[in-house]
């Protein structure tokens, strides 16, 4: 990929150099501006080597699916980023964290052929998937979200489950343009609808369908092969988020790709099994309140056991303290 990038800009180089040798007996306009394209690239190169050494030593690095029609996944640190690219610039769903983005720009840029980024859509309030809002600000993109995740951020609440205070964010991250229930987005040739999905892994969750190129974002509703994190004090339910795999399985036919908010690319039937899993979940942990077990009595007789394997940053314990918080408050 690196490689790729640095022998198209050398080829660039090149090209400005034979262009230039040939610019004596052109107006002195075009010779400048030649000279200024070169030096522009030039700089491009060295901030693009800066920016590869800051991600060595991060040990920050993204990995890229080519999911078709101009669409990709990039997983690296945090919520899995969508991009299309084409005609239009590019589109962005989610940007991980500030101190990432220069790598993300790079990346996406190397995409799109340096075209702007004109929108990034989150799919919902937390920091790992909005940290770069700003940073991408400042490339001219427009931060587009829920009405939710704007009030969100500029808020601080108590989280329960961690035992410590979201502090408001930044002005500086919030979306400038904010949604209601669903809304569409026609670019690069596509139809993007973006949905609500109320009440799911937070209050303010969307979910994006590419309709021509038949490609699902799922957000944080969609943890592939591990157990979800649901944000309750973020207004996030158990219920909603059975319901909101329901919309995305809905949306998804047999041959539908689907990115997950955090792990790897998914299709319709992993996500079905993710549904029936988190819904047989929410049933063991009722039938326990039914039959009048207290919340520890069911951690210590661990009642998810049969799904240790999912167990990642949210595990057993804390995936059944979630679930009796969440079923309590319905
Ligand atoms: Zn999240």
């Amino acid at each position: 990929m690196t490689i790729k990038r640095k022998s198209i800009s050398l080829m660039a180089v090149i090209v400005l150099m034979a262009c230039s040798s040939e610019a004596a007996d052109k107006p002195s306009e075009i010779v400048s501006n030649t000279a200024a394209a070169a030096a522009k690239a030039k700089k491009a190169e060295a901030s693009k080597a800066k920016t590869a050494k800051a991600a060595e030593k991060t040990g920050y690095a993204l990995t890229r699916s080519d999911l078709g029609d101009g669409v990709y996944m990039l997983a690296g640190s945090g919520g899995n980023i969508g991009v299309s690219v084409g005609d239009d610039g590019a589109f962005v769903i989610d940007d991980q964290f500030a101190k990432f983005v220069p790598t993300i720009l790079n990346e996406i840029n190397a995409l799109s052929g340096d075209a702007p980024i004109r929108f990034v859509l989150n799919t919902h309030y937390h920091g790992d998937h909005t940290g770069g809002n700003q940073a991408m600000k400042e490339t001219g993109a427009t931060i587009v979200a829920h009405d939710n995740v704007r009030a969100r951020m500029g808020q601080s609440f108590e989280n329960q489950l961690w035992g410590r205070t979201i502090e408001a964010t930044d002005p500086g991250l919030w979306p400038s343009v904010t949604f209601s229930d669903t809304m569409t987005f026609h670019f690069n040739g596509q139809t993007i609808d973006v949905i609500h999905v109320p009440n799911a892994h937070t209050d303010g969750d969307a979910i994006i369908y590419f309709r021509e190129a038949d490609i699902l974002h799922m957000g944080d509703n969609f943890f592939n092969g591990m157990f979800p994190y649901i944000d309750v004090d973020g207004g996030g339910s158990v219920r909603g988020m059975i319901k909101a795999l329901d919309t995305g399985l809905m949306k998804a036919g047999s041959k539908t790709q689907i990115i997950p908010g955090h792990g790897p690319m998914s299709s319709k039937a992993d996500m079905q099994t993710t549904r029936n899993t988190l819904a047989d979940i929410a049933s063991k942990v009722e039938s326990r309140m039914k039959a009048g077990d207290d919340l520890q009595t069911m951690i210590d007789s661990n009642i998810l056991s049969d799904y240790k394997e999912l167990a990642s940053f949210i595990n057993e314990e804390n995936m059944i303290k979630v679930t009796h918080r969440s079923l309590s408050q319905d």
